[in-house]
């Protein structure tokens, strides 16, 4: 029994010993941008798509086709209460309305499409009225809508009634992404670079419908005078540094804006939008009546991948059609995350349809094996992080001790979901999951309301 006890001892020594250790060996390395190809590459139509219907608090389309229907790419195949549509994004049969697990860990309803090899359909047979005036305004915001684009002035979902939209906020300012939030994610600065003049017709246009607005474009701070010189025109220039510090994106909508919107809290119901470049071009493309937005920028990206690529893909591919496009798989890599390293959301299977998905990152290192709760080893790094500048370690606690209540004065409300702290924990606890429980159960659990106070 001794014996027993003493080797236990030795063990906890040796265990708490090791976290310092690692506390100390492991510096703080935020990500960064990594070595990249500049080309976006265009990859083929895959066998068969799967196009989600459902994106929760966003939008819910209402499928307009049913099993056994032949579609051509660029059809509609499913619309919103308020117009807003999906399409087709590639030809062939519809096989059936099925239900799938969503790279946002969402279960949808979703149209699959096995190809049959047709053409789509032509831009006429698409928008049979041709490109949009901006000089009326209302018929380009239909046009907007119908064409699967979230531009600033749309509002998408199941969410808002027309009565609702009436009580929103005038618009004040919209923020357009000319870099990503994760820094290993391209999307953005290479359409920025590489599609400057169609970057400066979306801005003008943007310009045009909201002419009260504040109007900023973030864009790589390497390229702050090339783009002051393209783009000051008809937006603001904000530069943002390579770490994803500087990145996090209620943090940089502080920074301009000087007010800090929590992460409970939509942008829009405080007259603030922030759009993804991408977006704006597809407007573009909308309003000149060329495309709906039927395909999207991903950029493939990990330690064990040399340069990070960016591809072009038929939304609702599967993300093996995505990877094996660029000679990878899926069994190669420990897990794949849709998204960057901070924010993303790790995979179970490689048949997940990517749709708005801007980045996959793969981890290809051995995983220490998940420990539920691991011991706080109280060294602080999480609250030294934390750009909301809360409690972080503390606040924790309570939470898995069940306290919920006694967090309110630490404002856990104020998180960002960042993913700081967890990646700064030497323990690798599970932060950010313990904080948005609790912010979840406050806001919808029959436990104290923020709101009140
Ligand atoms: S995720 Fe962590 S670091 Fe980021 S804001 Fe929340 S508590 Fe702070
Ligand atoms: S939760 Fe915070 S204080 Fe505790 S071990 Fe992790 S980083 Fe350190």
């Amino acid at each position: 029994m001794a014996k027993c006890y003493a080797r236990l001892v030795i063990y906890v020594k040796k265990v708490v010993m090791q976290k310092f250790l690692k506390l100390f060996r492991n510096k703080t390395a935020l990500p960064t941008v990594p070595a990249y190809d500049p080309e976006i590459r265009q990859i083929s139509d895959p066998e068969r798509v799967m196009i989600p219907l459902d994106y929760p608090g966003r939008i819910h389309y209402l499928p307009t086709v049913k099993a056994g229907d032949s579609v051509r790419r660029g059809q509609v195949i499913g619309r919103s209460r308020l117009g807003n549509s999906t399409f087709a994004s590639i030809s062939g049969k519809v096989r059936e309305i099925a239900t799938t697990w969503t790279a946002q860990s969402v279960h949808s309803p979703a149209v699959v499409i096995e190809n049959d090899g047709q053409e789509g359909l032509a831009p006429e047979e698409m928008f049979d009225d041709g490109p949009v005036a901006l000089t009326n305004p209302l018929a380009a915001l239909e046009r907007i809508r119908s064409s699967g684009v979230n531009a600033p002035w749309t509002l998408s979902g199941r969410d808002y009634g027309s009565g609702d939209i009436a009580t929103l906020p005038r618009l004040e300012a919209v923020i357009i992404t000319g870099v990503q939030e994760e820094p290993t994610i391209l999307t953005s600065q290479l359409l920025l670079e590489q599609q400057a003049e169609k970057v400066a017709e979306g801005l003008k246009r943007v310009r045009m419908l909201l002419p009260d607005a504040d109007i900023w474009l973030t864009v790589p701070e390497e390229l702050k005078s090339w783009a002051e010189e393209r783009f000051s025109e008809f937006a603001k220039i904000a530069p943002l540094s390579q770490d994803y510090w500087s990145r996090i994106e209620r943090e940089v909508v502080a920074k301009l804006l000087g007010r800090r919107i929590p992460n409970r809290e939509s942008y829009i119901s405080h007259g603030i939008i922030v759009q993804d470049i991408e977006n704006i071009l597809a407007m573009v493309d909308a309003l000149d009546g060329i495309s709906p937005f039927i395909q999207k920028c991903l950029t493939i990206s990990g330690p064990a991948i040399d340069k990070a690529v960016t591809v072009r893909f038929p939304m609702g591919s599967s993300l093996k059609h995505v990877l094996g496009s660029q000679g990878l798989q899926i069994s190669d890599y420990t897990r794949p995350v849709v998204g960057g390293p901070m924010k993303g959301i790790a995979q179970y299977s490689d048949l997940t349809p990517l749709t708005y998905n801007s980045g996959v990152y793969l981890i290809a290192e051995d995983l220490s094996p998940f420990d539920q709760i691991a011991p706080c080893i109280f060294c602080g790094r999480c609250t030294r992080v934390c750009p909301a500048k809360i409690q972080v370690h503390l606040i924790n606690r309570m939470i898995e001790f069940g306290q919920f209540n006694s967090t309110h004065n630490l404002r856990p409300e104020a998180c960002h979901e960042c993913g700081l702290c967890a990646y700064v924990c030497p323990a690798e606890r599970p932060i950010v999951q313990l904080l948005h429980f609790c912010n979840h159960e406050m806001t919808h659990g029959e436990r104290y309301v923020w709101n009140e106070e």
